[in-house]
């Protein structure tokens, strides 16, 4: 199985689970044009796409996931509440999961969805499984990493996971108080520091691959955000660190393998 953020960050995000025999997105949060050029980057005929799983309603993850279903015959995969917040609810093709339910996403792709806490959103962290029962997380969204998503990702051979904000650039910066508390809240997201700290206790001899997502534009800098999780995980990761930025896609991550597979313009 192959990982391939077409972009991340406030402005969109979504991530292509590819196979020799399927392909699966997991979020829709860019305009439908903008998701199948990005498609196109990889080859991929958006009629191949099976699945999309949408982790939670906020517009970066599920903007033009109904649309792009509806045009690909791809099947919408959501929970209850985000099925509500976004009135799918009448959908007959869409499929609503329950917590930790194994959903079959395509031929050789299962997902589990672990729930993690996010403001005013049911939002869920995925694990895809491929038919050699290799492992890959999409974690973003969060203002917490449980100790339910922690055992997981120890299972994981790629961790994609957001890194959104340096903590003193978010508190000096113009941001409102109230924005500054809900997004360092335990609803909001992760901090560099955070991401970190959860990484350095995740990191296992099988994880082979780490990506950093949704990075704040105006409170981040890739390096900033590199240099403080290596700092913690180091001594401990022999894997590749590499950071999927808001227009993507710019390289893929074949599960288990260390070294990154760049995408030319
Ligand atoms: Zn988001
Ligand atoms: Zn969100």
């Amino acid at each position: 199985m192959k990982v391939t953020h077409l972009g991340s960050g406030s402005r969109g995000n979504s991530v292509l689970l590819s196979t020799g025999e399927s392909n699966v997105l997991v979020d829709c949060g860019f305009s439908l044009k903008k998701t199948e050029s990005r498609l196109d980057k990889l080859s991929v005929n958006p009629t191949d796409i099976d699945s999309i799983i949408v982790t939670h309603h906020h517009s970066d993850h599920s903007k033009s996931a109904k649309r792009a279903a509806k045009r690909w015959g791809a099947r919408l995969i959501s929970n209850a509440e985000t099925a509500k917040r976004m009135q799918w609810e009448d959908w007959e093709d869409l499929l609503v999961f329950s917590e930790l339910e194994r959903i079959d996403a395509g031929v050789d792709i299962s997902l589990l969805t672990i729930p993690v806490p996010h403001d005013d959103a049911d939002n869920v962290a995925v694990i895809a499984c491929d038919d050699k029962g290799r492992r890959a997380a999409i974690v973003t969204d969060l203002g917490e990493v449980t100790a339910e998503l922690s055992s997981h990702l120890r299972k994981c051979d790629h961790i994609s996971i957001e890194s959104n904000y340096d903590h003193d650039r978010l508190m000096r910066g113009n941001y409102p108080d109230a924005l500054k508390r809900r997004i360092s809240g335990r609803g909001g997201h992760l901090s560099n520091s955070q991401t970190a700290l959860a990484l350095s206790k995740i990191v296992h001899p099988k994880l082979s691959s780490i990506v950093l997502c949704h990075l704040s534009e105006s409170n981040n800098l890739p390096h900033i955000a590199e240099s403080e999780v290596l700092m913690e995980i180091c001594d401990d990761f022999n894997g590749s660190l590499s950071i999927s930025k808001q227009d993507g896609p710019e390289f893929s991550n074949w599960i288990g393998q260390i070294d990154s597979e760049k995408i030319s313009a």
